[in-house]
């Protein structure tokens, strides 16, 4: 089966959200036909939307797969729902947020799912960590997410410490 690149991004503002993050990454790493190829640091922003609510943990995990796009949707949606995600209010607090940021060199466009993520290049929280997994990234329609990361807006992106046995805490030969 052919395997693609597929990047996600993961954000949470309720219920411990760095526990919320590193509970993710354990399921996506054990979705089937899919392997965990690196996890970026995690990351404080200011919540998009509504202001009256804490402040976000996002990050972003580098994926290979052999699931097609709406199936890897479909997983994502999943493990929203077993981090009881629930949707009240658009852009409001939640447990966990997964979107699938890019798939490959794909151009998506699906009822249920636009790909690259309709927001990507207007987010710092969402181009630092693809960046931080993949300097040289280039999206499909040829820009690099390094320029794109220097002219978007600011959205007081604080770098995290390390969690403690995560992969992004792990150097050479751990
Ligand atoms: P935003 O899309 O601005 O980040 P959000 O993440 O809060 O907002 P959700 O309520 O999580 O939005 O998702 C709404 C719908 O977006 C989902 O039901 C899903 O079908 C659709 N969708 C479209 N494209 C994507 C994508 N690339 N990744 C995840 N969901 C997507
Ligand atoms: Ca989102
Ligand atoms: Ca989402």
């Amino acid at each position: 089966m052919p395997e693609t690149d597929a990047y996600i991004g993961l954000g949470s503002n309720l219920a411990d959200p760095l526990s919320q993050l590193a509970g993710a990454i354990t399921r996506l790493a054990a979705l089937p036909y899919t392997q965990l190829v690196a996890q970026s640091p995690f990351y404080a922003s200011r919540p998009v939307g509504p202001q009256d609510q804490p402040d976000f943990v996002n990050g972003a995990v580098l994926l290979r797969t052999a699931l097609g796009p709406l199936d890897l949707l479909d997983a994502l949606q999943h493990i929203e729902r077993a981090h009881q995600r629930e949707r009240i209010q658009r852009w409001g607090p939640r447990t966990l947020d997964l979107d699938l940021l890019l798939y490959g060199n794909h151009h998506i466009d699906d009822d249920r799912l636009t790909v690259p993520h309709v927001e990507l290049a207007n987010r710092d929280f969402v181009l630092q960590p693809l960046l931080d997994l993949t300097p040289t990234l280039i999206l499909p329609d040829g820009r690099p997410v390094s320029e794109l990361r220097q002219s978007c807006p600011d959205n007081a992106l604080r770098r995290l410490d390390p969690v403690p046995g995560s992969l992004a805490s792990m150097g050479p030969g751990d």
